[in-house]
């Protein structure tokens, strides 16, 4: 028996028997789901040449990129420790974009030697990267747009007040550096924001990427970014990915008959892919009433899943040990020593110390988030893959907390 709201099982194998033979907490991820939507993606934009670049930073475990290798597809690395981990899951370099943000120079000598294509977002390492490797080394320029999209302002990053690429009213500036280099400029790339619902939004990136792309002759592909948004409740709206695969690549194909030659049309989903394959499974260790509320402690904080504090986000939570018990309110809250809601006034069924409780969407920005925070451990982590539940990282052990201090004599 499975809800698809609340699933007790993932693959048939049961959540409860990953609880008991990993521990909690854990996340659990369906490869299934992962690959599927990925197919999806394929589908939507199957009348170009499509290019998925899965951005690793959402969940970068070795054991999942390998299954993104296996569609076929490649990855948008933001660090070069990303770019080391894509290696390590057997990503060869041509199929890794590095999108470094105001990092030192190094790093990118590094993804360069490395043979990974460098996404160049400002004019000073336009600069560096010029004067170093002139027209040797093949580049992608990331471009700021000056739209302003996301679910809320921490996530959106490509607007005229943003950090992020390289002002489209700079493009003078960038052609005058690129000219006096002689940089091949083979891409140009746009990441507007995350949870974008609306396609317009993605339209309207791409005008300004055709735009510009006239001034260069040497291109490739175009990257549009990701910020695909998923529902994480029921009912909750998620990208029409038919309708942006649809209208974007009816305006890319008509770019492209514009600009002269067929390029390759990348994307960088994150949330897409990973989101809605993770769950978070914890313990309640305490049920606790006040006089106005009730709380559930779980084994689990902001440690191992921020985003309901650093961006507000909503993690549908159920519980699993007793999904018949009458519903009642409920604060979900974490043991460390901050405000950690990780989930408000929300009604489950009831619960008593020892349950299992259940976070969904737990695959994008969970982990890779997490922290060492109140020196507590990072959980273990689980892939059910082929009908089979999988051990793809280990719960971190107070030796792995602590293997790097270096303890004086004082
Ligand atoms: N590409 C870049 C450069 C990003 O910074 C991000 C995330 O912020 C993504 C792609 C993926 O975004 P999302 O997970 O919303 O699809």
């Amino acid at each position: 028996m499975t809800s698809p709201h609340h699933p007790i099982q993932i693959q048939e194998v049961s959540l409860q028997s990953i609880a008991q033979e990993f521990g909690t907490p854990v996340y659990v991820y369906d490869g299934e789901k992962i690959v599927n939507q990925i197919k999806s993606l394929q589908a939507a934009f199957a009348t170009v040449p499509l290019k998925i670049k899965y951005a690793t930073k959402a969940l970068s475990n070795i054991s999942i990129l390998k299954l993104v290798k296996k569609t076929g597809e490649g990855i948008d690395a933001v660090s070069i420790e990303e770019v080391r981990i894509g290696m390590l899951a057997g990503f060869e370099a041509s199929e890794i974009m590095y999108t470094p943000s105001g990092v030192n120079f190094k790093e990118v000598q590094e993804a360069v030697e490395l043979g990974v294509m460098v996404n160049l977002d400002s004019i000073s390492l336009m600069e560096d990267f010029g004067a170093l490797y002139g027209g040797t080394v093949a580049a992608c320029i990331r471009i700021n747009p000056h739209i302003m999209a996301g679910g809320n302002a921490k996530i959106s990053v490509g607007h005229s007040q943003s950090k992020f690429g390289i002002s489209i009213q700079q493009l003078p500036e960038i052609l005058d550096v690129v000219e006096k280099y002689k940089i091949k400029i083979v891409g140009l790339h746009i990441h507007t924001g995350s949870d974008i619902l609306d396609a317009e939004v993605f339209l309207k990136g791409g005008n300004v990427l055709f735009e510009a792309a006239m001034s260069f002759p040497d291109l490739k592909f175009l990257d549009f970014g990701g910020g695909f948004k998923v529902a994480y409740k029921a009912g909750d709206p998620a990208t029409d990915m038919e309708e942006v695969g649809t209208k974007v690549s009816a305006a890319f194909n008509e770019f492209c008959e514009k600009y002269g030659r067929k390029l390759e049309l990348w994307i960088e989903p994150g949330k897409f892919l990973v989101s809605e394959s993770g769950y978070l499974i914890v313990e309640a260790t305490v049920v606790k009433n006040t006089p106005q509320l009730t709380f559930v402690g779980v084994d689990s904080g902001l440690n191992h899943l921020i985003r309901p504090m650093m961006y507000d986000a909503f993690h549908d939570v159920y519980n699993l040990s007793n999904p018949a018990g009458e519903p009642k309110p409920y604060h979900v809250v974490g043991y460390i020593c901050e405000t950690d809601t990780l989930a408000k006034d929300r009604m489950l069924a009831s619960v008593s110390k020892g349950d299992l409780l259940v976070f969904k969407n737990a695959g994008a920005y969970g982990i890779s988030m997490s922290s060492n925070y109140n020196s507590r451990l990072r959980p273990a982590e689980v892939l059910i893959w082929e009908g089979k539940a999988h051990l793809i990282r280990k719960r971190e052990e107070f030796e792995d907390l602590i293997k790097n201090q270096v303890v004086i004599a004082i």
